[in-house]
């Protein structure tokens, strides 16, 4: 079954490999995913993510201007396999033709230094998705957890920190491009502010159900029934501490089993239209299952048993992301 995922964190790895001295490329590496396993894993299309962490990076707008010639350097020496896109139009081409794809998209809305002309520059650029956080608050608001000392120490969801003045003009700005706004990595207000603030679809790119396990980082039903009657999509991730709460002992491994309950329960709570893939490879580390992106067909094997009909199965491999594609970026 041809594959979309919405999140990867690939270009961030070569990038950061390059600037060690490494030898890496997209083509063939050890990493979660490159476009050998692609092919073999029948990948129509790859969101792949610029990530900048705020706190590391003395110049965020610098380096995600570098990412991204990493990203274009990569699409122009492999040709042969895949190319970028920045149309609905020019992915229906790719697929058409058996070509993957491949969409350039924002992990970290700081990187526009809050400054509106930036973000329009990095659609010219071919940005196509963007999250408004990563997890560290920045001139559009604030990341999912809050993280206490004292007799109440812990990760607790952030319910408190809407959006800033410009965190809203942003998503006008974005709705207006026609570049997706993603809500993976925002806080619960933050996310309560964008469905009130916005009209289109709209994407959680990489975030699992939080009713399966509580990290923060996940969606409450509550979102989950938003982004079904809004049209919109979240992305399956695969990493283990967003699939299950582990208990000590336990041993920790990101599970299919474990994938296809989040997804049966998004379809309960949302209906089968807002669940996706969004794999967060290579963002990721530990055990996993789906070893690579190779396997994917693994995934539709265990959701085959676990109940979902064929058109199901094309809905959540790729049928739901491109619906919204083919809206917002027509
Ligand atoms: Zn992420």
């Amino acid at each position: 079954m041809r594959v979309v995922d919405m999140h990867c964190d690939t270009i961030y790895e070569i990038y950061k490999g390059r600037k060690k001295g490494e030898d890496m490329c997209l083509r063939r590496s050890s990493l979660h995913l490159d476009l050998e396993k692609m092919k073999r894993g029948d990948y129509g299309l790859q969101n792949f993510a610029i990530y900048v962490h705020l706190k590391r990076t003395q110049d965020p707008f610098r380096q995600a201007g570098e990412m991204i010639d990493t990203f274009y350097q990569e699409m122009e020496a492999n040709q042969d396999l895949i190319s970028p896109v920045t149309s609905y139009k020019e992915i229906e081409a790719n697929w058409n033709q058996n070509r993957m794809s491949a969409m350039l998209t924002m992990e970290e809305g700081g990187v526009c230094l809050g400054d509106v002309r930036l973000l329009r520059n990095f659609y010219r650029l071919g940005v196509r998705m963007m999250t408004l956080t990563w997890n560290f608050p920045n001139e559009l608001g604030y990341p999912n957890r809050t993280v206490l000392e004292g007799p109440e120490k812990g990760c607790y969801p952030d319910t408190e920190h809407g959006l800033t003045e410009t965190g809203l003009e942003f998503l006008d700005e974005m709705e207006r491009l026609g570049m997706i706004i993603d809500i993976s990595h925002l806080n619960d207000a933050g996310i309560r502010d964008v469905f009130r603030h916005t009209a289109r679809p709209l994407v959680a790119s990489h975030s699992n159900a939080r009713a399966l396990a509580s990290h923060p980082r996940n969606l409450t039903d509550e979102m989950i029934r938003c982004l079904g009657e809004r049209g919109g999509v979240a992305g399956i991730n695969y990493y283990a501490d967003f699939l299950h709460d582990w208990k000590p002992g336990e041993s920790k491994s990101s599970r299919l089993s474990h994938m296809v309950s989040h997804m049966k329960h998004m379809k309960q709570t949302g209906g089968i239209g807002c669940v996706g893939l969004g794999s967060d490879f290579d963002g990721f580390g530990g055990a996993v299952e789906l070893r690579d992106a190779s396997c994917l067909p693994l995934l539709e094997e265990e959701m085959k048993r676990q109940g979902f009909l064929p058109s199901e199965i094309e809905a959540v491999f790729h049928g739901n992301v491109l619906r919204v594609y083919k809206e917002i970026l027509s």
